[in-house]
């Protein structure tokens, strides 16, 4: 059962309440006109919703268009300025908009609006770089992941194609005005396996110029040695989408996955990434992450695939599934908070028992999963050790990341906040 009381002490409880639940807008908010982020549907299923920051300095993003928020119980309010939240009518925390950016306003040189080249989710940079993920134009008849809304998105917040220099150009707006530390990229499936290769300029020109620490998020390539390329590239993450562990139901609800890959690769990708640490440039950090989506398979699978994960020494993602609007998933129901809880705890103990080297990365706020770090307060046991060197590696990173984008100075006047 969730208490007023436990909300307000626990930000990590709030975060997945809301996610669960949604948010109403109440007639006094002015989101756009305070310095918020108008709402966009962009990323490949999840993020739909209202970008906040909530106590704990937790980045969110809630949902709002989905028809459960119109029923959710909770509400946001302004009031001399500021937002609050509320829910069932009673207080429950000050929040922050999270700030939108100048950049967001402009164009590109070649005159593509900036948020359809790149978004910030968080305080990160997340870009879709290629055309819509072909599971969406299969014939003669769509394998798209049934809970996904990138063939609904792109052509609309999306432009579908994004020119190197185009990407360059919304990467620098963005580390100069942002202060962005780390660029996400994420693609669909492309027959011949191709988006490696379409993301390697991008990753070369960003290393090479700006310094910046760089994602990856696309299917498990059928020849996994491109994985000690891309590491010698100086990709700093590679993320693997298997979102469900439970075989039957990867299949049913992931049947382009599943067809071309199957369960087997992705966590073979898992495995043979995160042995990776070891072997590339000592100088630019390496973490694999395998993603799940909890609340599309019972709570119980969603722990195995988290313990499973952990234990090949892989940070484990977990999204709470979200019925976005026009999705085949459309009319299923969210997850329950109460249900999610045991799951987010043992993402945070299953981190710290195996020393996995989490929130390491500077300034990297996310806002559509609650991270590993985030979950301490779900749980009531303490790694006093771990936690210790867990900072210790934090201060080390940071100050060897602030040498580093001094290096890549952009002109003067134009850098942006130093790192945290
Ligand atoms: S692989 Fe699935 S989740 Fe990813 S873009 Fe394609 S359909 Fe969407």
């Amino acid at each position: 059962m969730l208490t007023l009381h436990a909300l307000r002490e626990t930000p990590a409880l709030l975060k997945l309440d809301l996610y669960c639940q949604g948010l109403r807008l109440d007639d006094s908010c002015y989101i756009e006109e305070d310095g918020g982020r108008r709402i966009l549907r962009t990323r490949a299923g999840l993020g739909s919703g209202l970008e906040l920051i909530l106590p704990g300095g937790l980045w969110t993003n809630v949902p709002v268009s989905e028809p459960f928020a119109a029923r959710s119980p909770y509400t946001l309010h302004r009031e001399k300025g500021g937002y609050f939240l509320r829910r069932d009518g009673w207080s429950v925390a000050d929040v922050a908009l999270s700030p939108r950016p100048d950049w967001y306003e402009r164009t590109t040189s070649s005159g593509k609006p900036m948020t359809r080249i790149g978004t910030l989710q968080g305080t990160y940079l997340g870009i879709y770089p290629a055309k819509v993920c072909d599971y969406w134009t299969a014939k003669p008849e769509r394998t798209n992941c049934r809970f996904c809304s990138v063939g609904l998105n792109l052509g609309v917040d999306d432009a579908s194609e994004k020119s190197v220099a185009e990407v360059l150009e919304v990467v620098r707006a963005a580390r100069a005005e942002s202060g962005i530390t780390y660029v996400d990229f994420n693609t669909g499936h492309y027959a011949g396996d191709t988006y490696l290769d379409i993301l390697e300029p991008y990753v070369r020109r960003i290393k090479q110029e700006l310094g910046l620490l760089v994602g990856l998020q696309t299917p498990p390539h059928r020849d996994l040695r491109r994985y000690d390329d891309m590491r010698a590239l100086g990709v700093n993450r590679v993320s693997f989408c298997f979102e469900i562990f439970d075989r039957a139901r990867f299949a049913q609800t992931c049947p382009g996955k599943h067809a071309e890959y199957g369960l087997d690769h992705y966590l073979e990708a898992i495995r043979y990434c995160a042995a990776l640490g070891g072997r590339g440039p000592r100088h630019e950090p390496w973490i694999t992450n395998g993603e799940i989506i909890a609340g599309l398979e019972p709570p119980e699978s969603s722990i195995r695939a988290i313990d499973w994960i952990a234990s090949v020494g892989a940070v484990p993602t977990v999204c709470v599934f979200r019925p976005l609007l026009g999705t085949d998933l459309a009319e299923a129901d969210p997850p329950r908070t109460e249900d999610l809880v045991p799951v987010f705890r043992r993402l945070y103990e299953a981190c710290m028992d195996r020393g996995l080297p989490i929130g390491c990365a500077p300034n990297v706020h996310v806002s559509l999963v609650l991270l590993p770090e985030e979950c301490a307060s779900l749980s009531p046991r303490r790694y006093p050790l771990r936690s210790l060197k867990l900072k210790a590696m934090r201060a080390v990173f940071a100050r060897r990341f602030t040498r580093r984008l001094a290096a890549t100075r952009l002109p003067a006047g134009t850098e942006g906040p130093p790192v945290p």
